[in-house]
């Protein structure tokens, strides 16, 4: 054989062994149940200070997160707040949060009517907005087979904010994200607009070139609400972008890309589910009718292509009544088939007393988890906090987390 013969045969086989990477598209999949994803309209609720002229207490919803329908008087220092969904139906959790003033200090009852839905979020009171507290059980009562809640509280001239959770809206996730710009090659950018014209946040997290990085996709608050979720969340990427050896590592071997606030409009609107399409935004991860979800994926595959990587990880942070994973079965054969387990597994074992409640399923749903699956053969993973869970347990528990998936991933390379 000729030395030319030679040259061109291992060409040839190398050629055939470094396929060119194929560039992912926009898909949409089909699911056993197919999802209308379609606007549905929605009610603002009216933006405004309201007053009972009976005992000159003033309460308003002005600010982004606030819910609060309407206020009438039941009785000297008594009221009732109705507290509506956006729209129906929809998953009853109903969110609440608006702030309450008087000319002079006094004890008031504030009875909150839910409709049909069932009290969700234990009542958080506070004086900036900032700092919350837990309003004490002795203050809180149950009503109505828990349709309706009577809050007491103490109030004065100034300032006393009533919520269901933690405010968490989005010029505070901006203000959060825009802080590690300085951070390697971290970028911050819109990717896009919400439907209402919002902000669609994103952080680019990685050191050095992103040529051929895997990519971990991180998406959180598509449910308004799911402030605990958002909190661990943010644990979870201080973790990722600290000055540890490990973090260090990482950000030089592997990318981040982060949405950290899915739904703006829903946020700021107070909203208890939906977007201001009026649609859950956790269905629509195989149509891309509603704007965030279309503009969120087409920048993932957009990215990806460009730097001909893929995503591996996809994880989505949500809040429900008690710390959960939800991961794909077993017997689906994703790009890393031991990942979740093994990842769970050292979360329990680093954080004392934390026994997992991990829930697989197959990939049957418009769910952000099936997507990644559907899309990168990754593996997706919604990481769901507590709506009660102490606030340092998220944050230890976001940390841990960042740091066990750090490890994990490195050791494969
Ligand atoms: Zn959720």
């Amino acid at each position: 054989m000729s030395r030319l013969f030679i040259a061109l045969l291992s060409l040839a086989i190398f050629i055939s062994c470094s396929e060119p990477r194929k560039p992912h598209a926009l898909s949409s999949f089909e699911y056993p149940t197919k999802v209308d994803t379609n606007d549905h309209e929605i009610t603002l609720q009216e933006k405004r200070v309201f007053e009972i002229t009976q005992d000159k207490v003033k309460v308003d919803n002005l600010f982004d997160g606030a819910r609060m329908n309407g206020i009438s008087y039941l009785g000297k220092n008594r009221y009732e707040v109705v507290i509506n969904p956006e729209n129906a139906p929809i998953n009853p959790s109903p969110w609440y949060a608006f702030r309450i003033y008087a000319e002079d200090s006094r004890t008031i009852d504030i009875e909150l009517e839910y409709g049909k839905a069932r009290h969700r979020y234990w009542p958080k009171i506070s004086k900036d907005g900032k700092s919350w507290t837990r309003l004490d059980s002795a203050n809180v009562e149950i009503l109505n087979g828990g349709t309706r809640a009577r809050v007491q509280l103490d109030i004065s001239t100034d300032t006393t904010w009533l919520s269901g959770q933690e405010i968490i809206n989005s010029t505070d996730i901006t203000t959060w994200a825009k802080q590690f710009t300085s951070v390697d090659n971290t970028s911050f950018k819109a990717i896009g607009k919400s439907k209402l014209g919002r902000d669609l946040i994103h952080l680019d997290i990685h050191n050095g070139d992103t040529d051929g990085k895997e990519v971990v996709a991180v998406v959180s608050r598509q449910h308004p609400p799911e402030v605990t979720g958002n909190m661990a969340m943010i644990a979870f990427i201080e973790e990722i972008l600290n000055d540890s050896e490990l973090s260090k590592q990482f950000r030089q071997q592997y990318r981040v890309l982060v949405y950290p606030m899915l739904n703006p409009d829903g946020v700021d609107l107070g909203h208890w589910r939906h977007n201001a399409g009026g649609i859950d935004l956790n269905r629509d991860w195989a149509y891309y009718n509603q704007p965030e979800i279309r503009q969120i994926c087409e920048h993932i595959i957009s990215e990806t292509n460009s730097s001909e990587s893929e995503v591996i990880l996809g994880l989505d942070f949500h809040s429900t009544f008690s710390d959960v994973y939800y991961t794909i079965a077993d017997s689906i054969e994703t790009v890393m088939p031991t990942f979740a387990n093994d990842w769970i597994g050292q979360i329990e074992e680093h954080l004392e007393g934390f026994n997992a409640r991990v829930s697989p399923s197959g990939i049957t749903s418009p769910v952000s988890k099936n997507w990644f699956y559907n899309e990168f053969n990754a593996v997706g993973i919604v990481y769901e906090i507590g709506d009660t869970t102490p606030r340092d347990i998220i944050k230890k528990k976001g940390e841990i987390s960042a740091r066990e998936m750090m490890k994990i991933l490195l050791a494969r390379k």
